[in-house]
């Protein structure tokens, strides 16, 4: 009987981890879904770019409060999760506070968790108000009403919550080792956690040692629950940050892709030289599909950044077209890419891997055309981004289904592009006039 909780305890590890392996790969076949895209060049610029963005945090201090308060976070989560590897030792094999030999070293790491603790309760709290009590613009948005509100709010409970178990378990344990309790050696510093002591002085080490487990079973079953909840929410971030920064976009953000097919068939067409009539050159198959209506069409670093998304909001609040009241929300098209995969997903486990036509898409269906057309593709949401996602590029392969497979552009654009392939202008002149202007007084 003495070995149950380690046995109980080893089954909540193993089930735990087993759960969060089992969403790993769902995921990985939900990104692998998307077309094949080359992110082969630069790896040294690539490596740079993720210590920077992702491990830096260097594009969160553009906003320093809330840049500040989410490092302080960030470094909590990290570091004060160490300790779980004691945790872990302790709870398989019965041992307590196993790296207490560690001495001072343990001493000073026990002490400073406890100050990140306490900082991580401080900036959990801060956040709540921004988004509850302040409600920044941001945070207000139509997208962001139901589900994404609550998942914002349960990851800063849950946050708030490990935070407490850890510096209750902390104070039970510092009251148990002043009472000279066996197994409780005397191990580690408290310098915040010795502030709750007063409200357990004159318990009986029986109910101490009740609270200092319960809070000790509590904190690890919290923390296999967060790693769990973390492929229903948008804190997938705290985990794929770090793939979707190396695989980020190094070209310039004003260049755009060109289709290869189309780049053949101009040259082909300006070429006086060229026989129209000529085989292809290569072995170059026309693409299946111009541009991209469902999420399939869109290549895998797209479905990638669909699942980093933080959901923070700093790239709708610089869009031009949202600020000026259009429908366009950069957000949204993270949000609803993921949404729509996700229900793809569920539509291939359901169907024992093969995916079955549900009668919907994410144009239309999820992603208006209206959306799409006030983009004005200036990069502002790319250039805000955090984490190196690119909104625009999704939007871009968007419209460029709705043109080449669909004739569907505004008029307006119509209009341009009959100009442009009839006069090689925008404008609705002869070409011969083109010059006129340069006769003007
Ligand atoms: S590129 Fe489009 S979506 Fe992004 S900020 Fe500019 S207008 Fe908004
Ligand atoms: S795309 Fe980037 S900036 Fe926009 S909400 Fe997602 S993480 Fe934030």
């Amino acid at each position: 009987m003495d070995y149950l909780p380690n046995i109980l305890f080893a089954i909540i590890l193993i089930s735990g981890i087993g759960y969060f392996v089992r969403n790993v790969k769902r995921l990985l076949r939900n990104i692998k879904l998307g077309r094949d895209v080359d992110v082969s060049d630069d790896p040294s610029q690539r490596w740079r770019n993720m210590a920077r963005v992702a491990l830096g945090q260097s594009k969160m201090v553009v906003r320093p409060i809330a840049g500040i308060l989410h490092i302080i976070v960030y470094l909590g989560f990290i570091i004060i999760n160490i300790e779980v590897l004691e945790i872990i030792i302790d709870g398989l094999f019965g041992t307590h506070r196993v790296l207490a030999p560690l001495g001072a070293v343990y001493d000073l790491l026990i002490g400073s968790f406890e100050i990140l603790g306490l900082l991580v309760i401080l900036a959990v709290v801060v956040f709540w108000l921004r988004r509850n009590i302040i409600r920044l613009q941001r945070f207000v948005k139509p997208e962001m009403k139901g589900w994404p509100k609550n998942d914002g709010n349960l990851i800063l409970y849950i946050e708030l919550l490990l935070m407490l178990l850890f510096l209750t378990m902390n104070a039970a344990d510092h009251q148990l080792q002043q009472l000279d309790v066996v197994h409780y050696t005397k191990a580690g510093a408290f310098p915040v956690s010795q502030l709750l002591t007063p409200l357990l002085e004159g318990m009986s080490s029986g109910t101490l040692i009740s609270i200092e487990r319960a809070a000790w079973w509590f904190h690890i079953i919290g923390i296999l629950f967060f790693l769990n909840y973390l492929y229903y929410s948008k804190h997938l971030h705290i985990l794929l940050a770090f793939p979707n920064t190396f695989y980020g976009k190094l070209r310039p953000n004003g260049q755009f892709t060109n289709l290869e097919s189309v780049t053949r068939e101009v040259r082909l067409m300006l070429d006086p030289n060229a026989d129209p009539f000529a085989a292809p050159a290569g072995d170059a198959a026309p693409p299946e599909k111009f541009g991209a209506s469902d999420v399939m069409d869109l290549n895998w670093v797209q479905l990638l950044n669909a699942y980093t998304c933080t959901e923070c909001g700093r790239c709708t609040s610089e869009c031009p077209a949202n600020q000026t009241g259009k429908k366009l929300s950069p957000r949204k098209i993270m949000m609803d890419t993921r949404d729509r995969l996700e229900e793809v997903g569920i539509n291939i486990t359901d169907n024992k891997g093969t995916f079955q036509p549900d009668g919907k898409q994410l144009l239309d269906d999820y992603i208006s055309r209206e959306e799409l057309w006030a983009c004005t593709s200036c990069n502002a949401c790319v250039e805000a981004c955090p984490v190196s996602i690119d909104p625009l590029s999704i939007i871009m392969d968007m419209r460029q289904y709705l043109v080449m497979e669909r004739s569907a552009a505004p008029p307006e654009l119509n209009n341009m592009m009959g100009n442009i392939e009839n006069n090689g202008a925008p404008w609705p002149f002869n070409q011969l006039d083109r010059l006129n202007w340069s006769n003007e007084n």
